[in-house]
């Protein structure tokens, strides 16, 4: 079964679920993905900060998979907003993914104590125009990151990649997004596994009644929510699993069942705030 694919506000699509690499070592990045390619994934979520470029571009290279059925993203590290650093900045990613452009390049966290994120982003609109990445977007911006941007350049990204799992699903930015055109990624789909998601009722319960996994039911839940997904795992029969989403919807009842996990409060957060990343 096909991977579905999102239209972006730019006219470029995106495969709707993919392979992250976060945490992947450099020295086991080019077999895993190697592997993930081989399942059948063709979308690679990468950053110049996870060290693991190289080993994306080897398993690329040695695939045979025509460039154009790929979809490579990765991202401008904070201590590169400044100056013309981000067009540095993405030669030296291309170099390591032996890649001429890639499909997605964003601004990886705001960093607002800096205060240069517009900088940044005026940065990236320069170098989707040079060529270097067909569409531009941002990760870890709140709504009034992404209100500055647009503000002051008027291009609104593509996507904005954020923590969003059921118990922390940011409705303030995906809201915004959705009125505003910007596709929305999920990070840390999975909780990172650091609450028992899988063992929660609405999660366990409609694994069981569609004979999938947890994992399973919260990847599909992404999915049928629109959000663009890649879950990070090094082992292949979780790169299986995690594809394996394709041939089962869930009910909307079991829809709501989820959403309602949300923690309004925002305490369901797994990882770093925004504004705490500098
Ligand atoms: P995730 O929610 O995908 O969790 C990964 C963990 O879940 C792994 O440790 C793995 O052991 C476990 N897992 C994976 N598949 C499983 C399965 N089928 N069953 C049980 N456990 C399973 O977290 P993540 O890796 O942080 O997020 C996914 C991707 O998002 C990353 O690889 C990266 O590409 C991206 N990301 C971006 C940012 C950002 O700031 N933009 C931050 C974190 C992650």
């Amino acid at each position: 079964m096909s991977i579905p694919t999102i239209a972006l506000n730019d006219g470029n699509s995106i495969p709707q679920l993919g392979y992250g690499v976060f945490k992947v070592p450099a020295a086991d990045t080019e077999r895993a993905v190697s592997e993930a390619l081989e399942l059948g994934y063709r979308h690679i979520d990468t950053a110049a900060i996870y060290g693991n470029e190289e080993g994306v571009g080897a398993a690329i290279a040695t695939s045979g998979i025509p460039r154009d059925d790929l979809y490579v993203t990765t991202k401008l590290w904070n201590d590169r907003h400044d100056g013309d650093e981000p067009h540095q900045a993405i030669a030296e990613s291309l170099e390591r993914l032996g890649l001429e452009k890639v499909d997605l390049y964003l601004v990886h966290w705001p960093t607002p104590a800096h205060d240069n994120y517009v900088h940044a982003w005026e940065k990236m609109i320069e170098i989707r125009a040079a060529g270097f990445t067909r569409s531009i977007g941002v990760s870890n911006h709140l709504v009034p990151h992404l209100e500055r941007i647009v503000a002051a350049t008027g291009v609104v990204p593509a996507v904005n990649q954020i923590e969003l799992h059921p118990a922390y699903q940011q409705r303030d930015i995906t809201e915004w997004a959705a009125a505003n055109g910007v596709a929305i990624e999920s990070w840390g789909p999975l909780g990172q596994g650091k609450y028992d998601l899988f063992g929660a009722e609405p999660v366990a319960g409609a694994a069981t009644a569609h004979g999938k996994t947890p994992a399973q039911v919260v990847i599909r839940w992404h999915l049928q929510k629109g959000f663009i997904v890649f879950p990070k795992s090094v082992k292949r029969e979780r790169l299986q699993e995690n594809l394996d989403v394709l041939d089962f919807e869930l009910s909307a009842d079991e829809v709501a069942s989820i959403d309602a996990m949300n923690i309004a409060d925002g305490s369901g957060r797994v990882s770093a705030h925004p504004d705490e990343v500098n």
